[in-house]
């Protein structure tokens, strides 16, 4: 590999296929920005602020204060979502729909509440829309069980993008595998972003299920889900989007986007590991068989056969996370105090800061498209750097600098090998980062990069 002089942010790369490529058309893929969307002002003190409701982030690591830069991979949690957790096994643990005492009662009202919170948040219409899971990767399994088997059949094709998480991949080979049905792939286009266009292209009669990531994970990239539910629909295919990357950071709508499935982790929105949410339409819903079979799910149960409780309970066999789904109700709580759009704004500016500081260092190779007035792009960066190997990077800025970043393939292999590399190191922020640490995160990684050279 050899250099190349950096042009454009980012692209002066390295056995890249589009260097040099215009960026004068703005495609279709990227999300456009409502100007007139703009509220109060965004403090710039936002991370500050908040810094001191999560005591993790006030630690040494390997002798230096930990920035913590690995937040697609999880969030860290807020005392309000701590002491929900041990308030709930303090003084009311107990199982749920169960039994006719206190702690029962009190357990099941704040489980329930915590679902009301979940279909606030995204707009549901009703509970019986969101169902609880064990995690995002349990509630696309869910649809890919209940309602992939009873609807696709040999020949229907499910359309999806190489930028899928592997959670949003493998589930449907297993049913493609198991029905005859044809999983067909949109690639990025030359601004690396799901090439909308052929999206479109491929979205045809055949089309049973369109399986979208709102957010990139690796790329940053925002698609344009409300389009692609048109598109969808027009052809009478469903639409699952993997919201893992959106609903902890920007105002998720379900309804505004009239998608038909979304799914979202606790974990990575403040909230506690073991728990995350289907949403789904309610006649789509009450359509679908079980996922699981045991208790909880069923009306009756006879020796010879059962029958099923409505949902959201018949998708919830056995003891749910109980204290954990509360715990995911206290995080809401507490992304709502601060505002959606104010942590969308915050992290917009500090995302672009990130980007362009990455992009200002010699043979750097930043993935996704450039961000711009009208191009938004999620505070992750996945990067590589010439002739180091990512996890080199990332273990050297964590044992001598104290920051945590990832490396390897970010469950999107297929995409690494779209973009002809087997891993890369990213860089994933939140709203409790600041500037400060992205100066120190940007030293860290060129002191780093000259103790390889
Ligand atoms: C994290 C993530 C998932 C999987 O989430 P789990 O909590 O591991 O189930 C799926 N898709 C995207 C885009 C993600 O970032």
């Amino acid at each position: 590999m050899e250099g190349v002089a950096m042009k454009l942010p980012c692209l002066n790369v390295l056995n890249h296929k589009h260097v040099g490529q215009s960026f004068a058309t703005v495609p279709l893929g990227f999300r456009r920005f409502s100007s007139s969307a703009i509220a109060a002002p965004v403090p710039a003190s936002l991370g500050h602020v908040v810094r001191r409701d999560f005591p993790i982030l006030h630690q040494e690591v390997n002798g230096s204060s930990l920035v913590y830069m690995d937040n697609a991979a999880t969030s860290q949690k807020p005392n309000a979502v701590l002491s929900a957790l041990q308030n709930y096994y303090q003084n009311y643990n107990s199982n749920v729909h169960r039994g006719i005492h206190f702690l029962s009662a009190k357990a099941t009202d704040e489980y329930e509440l915590a679902r009301k919170k979940v279909v606030d948040f995204v707009n549901a219409s009703v509970p019986q829309e969101i169902v609880f899971t064990r995690n995002a990767t349990e509630a696309i399994n869910l649809v890919a069980h209940s309602w992939g088997r009873s609807n696709l059949k040999s020949g229907d094709e499910i359309v999806l993008t190489v930028a899928e998480h592997h959670s949003a991949i493998v589930p449907w080979q297993i049913l493609a595998q198991e029905t005859g049905a044809v999983l067909k792939f949109v690639g990025l286009t030359e601004e690396e972003v799901p090439d909308m266009e052929e999206m479109k292209g491929m979205i045809s009669k055949k089309t049973k299920l369109v399986v979208i990531h709102h957010v990139s994970n690796t790329l940053g990239s925002v698609l344009p889900v409300d389009e692609i539910t048109l598109w969808a629909h027009n052809v009478g295919a469903k639409v699952l989007v993997d919201a893992c990357q959106s609903v902890p950071h920007m105002v998720v709508d379900v309804q505004n986007l009239n998608v038909d499935f979304l799914v979202a982790s606790s974990h990575k929105m403040c909230g506690p590991t073991g728990v995350g949410f289907l949403y789904g339409k309610g006649e789509l819903l009450s359509k679908m068989d079980p996922f699981l079979g045991g208790g909880e799910m069923i009306a009756d149960v006879f020796l010879d056969h059962s029958t099923y409780a409505d949902p959201p309970s018949r998708f919830e066999a056995g003891t749910p996370a109980i204290g954990e789904a509360i715990g995911l109700g206290a995080a809401i709580d507490y992304l709502s105090g601060i505002g959606m759009q104010h942590i969308h704004d915050y992290e917009t500016e500090l995302g672009k800061y990130l980007y362009e500081n990455l992009c200002s260092i010699p043979g750097i190779r930043v993935y996704g498209p450039m961000p711009s007035q009208t191009v938004h792009r999620a505070a992750l960066c996945s990067f590589n750097v010439e002739n180091i190997h990512p996890t080199d990077i990332a273990t050297i800025l964590d044992q001598q600098h104290g920051v945590a970043i990832r490396s390897g393939h970010h469950c999107a292999q297929p995409l690494h090998r779209y973009l002809g590399v087997s891993a890369s190191a990213r860089a994933s922020l939140y709203f409790y980062n600041t500037k400060e640490e992205v100066d120190i995160f940007i030293q860290a990684l060129k002191e780093t990069i000259s103790f390889f050279s």
